[in-house]
């Protein structure tokens, strides 16, 4: 099964695609985690692509088109993968149309994770993760069980992105309004777009998602 989560930032991509990839044993393929990966690195692509994620505003298409299009040739996205922040622009979704087709892959679905702007700045202001696994945590909505401890791991550092700010999530809003909104349309053009509402709980979204995960397949 393959998947695309869409919505903007602090919608609740990450969090629900780290629930599927437990209950359907496939792979989160997260741009942006990929992206902070290289810029913690400092590879060649990490260096191009740090001031732009600081700002908030969108790397440029043909480096994670290129990104993207080897981490689906990679043995543990063969059984199956969701999208998380890609694609973000048209250009990327046509990209993506073509490089699955060429790769002999179908993309099953899109999920668009609704919510509006005022609650997004909430949701990643408050948001930090767990600096040994990356599980995600929130001040307010999801606090570790034990306080300063990793649930997952039981490590006792957590980080929190740079560009989490509320000065660079207006920009990054702006980013999602202009550039990734017109995806919207172009899924549902293409009869692939179901939408759920991201502003319910964290479990109550969980089963939105499944109830469209159950309906893949039933129509084929
Ligand atoms: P995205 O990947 O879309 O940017 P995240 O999954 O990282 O979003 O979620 C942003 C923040 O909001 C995180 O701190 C997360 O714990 C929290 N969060 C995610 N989903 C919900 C929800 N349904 N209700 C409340 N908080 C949520
Ligand atoms: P969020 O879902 O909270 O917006 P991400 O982790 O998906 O955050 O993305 C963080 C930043 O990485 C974005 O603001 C952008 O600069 C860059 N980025 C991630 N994915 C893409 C993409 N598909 N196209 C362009 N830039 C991207
Ligand atoms: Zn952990």
């Amino acid at each position: 099964m393959n998947l695309i989560l869409l919505g903007p930032p602090g919608a609740g991509k990450g969090t629900q695609a780290k629930l599927i990839e437990d209950s359907r044993k496939i792979v989160q393929l997260s741009t942006g985690d990929m992206l902070r990966a290289a810029v913690a690195a400092g590879s060649d692509i990490g260096q191009k692509a740090k001031a732009v994620m600081e700002r908030g505003e969108l790397v440029s298409d043909g480096i994670v088109i290129d990104i993207i299009s080897e981490r689906i040739d990679e043995p543990d996205s063969q059984a199956g993968f969701i999208l998380d922040g890609f694609p973000r622009t048209v250009a990327q979704a046509e990209a993506l149309d073509t490089l699955l087709a060429e790769k002999g892959k179908v993309l099953d679905a899109v999920i668009e994770m609704r919510a509006d702007d005022d609650k997004l700045v909430e949701r990643i202001t408050g948001r930090f993760t767990c600096g040994n696994c990356g599980e995600g945590y929130h001040d307010v909505y999801k606090r570790p069980a034990r306080e300063g401890i990793c649930d997952k791991c039981g490590a006792t550092e957590f980080k929190r992105r740079a560009d989490d700010n509320a000065e660079t999530v207006r920009s990054r809003l702006e980013a999602y309004h202009a550039q990734t909104k017109p995806l919207i349309t172009y899924y549902g053009d293409r009869g692939k777009l179901s939408s759920v509402d991201g502003l319910a709980s964290i479990d109550d979204v969980e089963k939105q998602i499944e109830e469209v995960l159950n309906g893949i397949g039933s129509n084929e």
